[in-house]
């Protein structure tokens, strides 16, 4: 059988680090300290967002389908309402996904291969859970136990939690992605031990993207 053909596959040209970590995990700080090293980081998060602003495909799209009335006053879109409305239909969630995965997917690939640093980091807390790891030549997780992820969020986010608890649950659990990951690191610990190990990291992944090569 001859070679299967991704449409709207591009061609890996840069050297893809996936960056993935449950939610409080630490990534954003990570990525920080990614981004003072010169390494450009594309946010699975911030994307998702860039699709449905206003005039977008995306956001155009759902007007269409759910009128006008899912949009703020200002034009922007109204989360709660469109949460509100795929909460309870599944044949809308469905309808909402299919119009976003393919633009939000689009968009990375496109923003991974602009990127010029030596080479690029993808973060996205459901790398694994939305099949982006396939994008990505390595994969580090950031690691912390599940009681220090809740103990941060908390603090951060000023929520409760049971909240932080629930979104836990609806994510991939902590061991598989352990599994699933090239590397990890522990986050448990000061961030100046951690940039340290991080550095130590970065010296890899420069090695494997000159390489092209995920070992050394
Ligand atoms: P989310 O998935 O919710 O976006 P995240 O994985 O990006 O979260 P961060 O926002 O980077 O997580 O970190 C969560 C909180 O923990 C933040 O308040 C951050 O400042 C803090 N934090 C991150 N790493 C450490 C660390 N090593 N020591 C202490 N606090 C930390």
């Amino acid at each position: 059988m001859g070679k299967q053909v991704v449409k709207n596959d591009y061609p890996k040209r840069n050297w893809v680090l996936g960056l993935t970590g449950g939610i409080g995990s630490g990534k954003t700080a990570i990525s920080n300290i990614f981004e003072e090293l010169g390494i450009t980081i594309v946010d699975a998060d911030i994307i998702a967002r860039e699709v449905v602003q206003p005039n977008s495909i995306g956001l155009n799209a759902i007007i269409a389908h759910f009128g006008n009335d899912i949009l703020h006053p200002n034009g922007t879109l109204n989360r709660l309402k469109l949460r509100a409305k795929i909460f309870t239909n599944s044949d809308e969630k469905k309808w909402l996904n299919t119009l976003l995965h393919p633009l939000i997917r689009e968009k990375i690939l496109c923003d991974l291969n602009l990127a010029t640093s030596p080479y690029v980091v993808l973060v996205a807390p459901l790398l694994f859970e939305n099949n982006l790891d396939k994008y990505c030549n390595h994969t580090l997780l950031i690691d912390v136990p599940t009681a220090v992820q809740i103990e941060r969020t908390v603090k951060r986010d000023n929520t409760t939690g049971e909240q932080v608890k629930s979104i836990i649950a609806s994510q991939m659990p902590r061991e598989d992605k352990r599994q699933k990951s090239d590397d990890i690191l522990n986050n448990d610990q000061k961030l100046t031990q951690v940039r340290a190990e991080l550095v130590e990291l970065h010296k890899n992944y420069l090695q494997y993207a000159l390489k092209n090569t995920t070992k050394l």
